[in-house]
């Protein structure tokens, strides 16, 4: 999509688990080419609003648009199809394949999904296009120089990047994070966030989760606050670092 076009849009997306609502009603828009934080303290239901755009949690009212098409009626493999590609908040990777092979295998899995894609996809791709795929979003992310080396040795950061990887191999137009910057050392959170900076220059909008304010403050172009369940502020950044309600959520407790 073009420079600035409207990606997602959230509307009043609710989840209620039994008599919690941990998502309430929360609405908010994503441009292409964009970086967009949703942060917020723990609990505050950012990791349960990316489980409501994937699909992998069902929405208990609201609506979730994705280019044209409403995300909330689609099952998550569908919705990774249509190209909104996703990190989970604990690391998912195969320790003991190969980097190399970490990302072949999900771009794999991800292109002979159902009945639908297997019919579409009238040429399988070969093995070796797969690895020759996956080294291509390997390069791109500045893991070419590891292709080889098991997953489970590699430093955390780049464990982070090597999942980060795997989701470009899909070819998403949206990439959903979920807080890649959690347990990172400073100087992989600035390897982490040149990654990010330059996937944003290349087109690809970004949806960030992240505890930490200061690693999103630098790195994003718009923010959205939640605090139980709820949104409580929006918009730049510096203009979120003053906002009373926010400091409140962090440091009120
Ligand atoms: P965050 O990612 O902001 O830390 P979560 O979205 O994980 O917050 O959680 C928001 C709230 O919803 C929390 O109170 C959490 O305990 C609750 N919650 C999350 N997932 C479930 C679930 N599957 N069942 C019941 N409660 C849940
Ligand atoms: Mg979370």
């Amino acid at each position: 999509p073009e420079q600035g076009k409207l990606v997602l849009e959230v509307e009043g997306a609710r989840k209620e688990f039994g008599g919690l609502v941990a998502v309430n009603d929360i609405s908010f828009k994503l441009k292409a080419g964009e970086i967009m934080g949703l942060i917020g303290p723990n609990g505050a239901g950012k990791s349960t609003t990316f489980n409501l755009i994937t699909g992998v949690l069902p929405v208990t009212s609201g609506a979730v648009n994705f280019m044209g098409h409403q995300l909330e009626k689609l099952r998550s493999r569908e919705i990774a199809k249509l190209g909104v590609g996703r990190t989970f908040q604990h690391v998912q990777l195969l320790p003991t394949m190969t980097v190399l092979e970490n990302v072949a295998i999900g771009a794999h899995l991800r292109r002979n999904v159902g009945v639908v894609s297997a019919t579409l996809h009238t040429e399988r791709k070969s093995e070796a296009e797969l690895l020759h795929e996956a080294a291509v979003q390997l390069e791109r992310v500045g893991l070419g120089d590891h292709l080889y080396e098991e997953a489970g040795n590699l430093a955390l950061g780049q464990q982070r990047i090597l999942e980060i990887a795997r989701a470009l191999a899909a070819d998403p137009v949206l990439l959903l994070l979920d807080e890649p910057a959690a347990g990172l050392r400073y100087k992989e959170k600035q390897e982490l966030a040149k990654v990010l900076d330059q996937l944003r220059n290349e087109g690809m909008s970004i949806l960030l989760v992240e505890h930490d304010m200061d690693f999103v403050m630098n790195l994003t172009d718009h923010l959205v606050v939640m605090d139980f369940g709820t949104k409580i502020a929006e918009g730049r950044p510096e203009e979120i670092q003053k906002n009373p309600a926010v400091l409140e959520a962090y440091l009120g407790g």
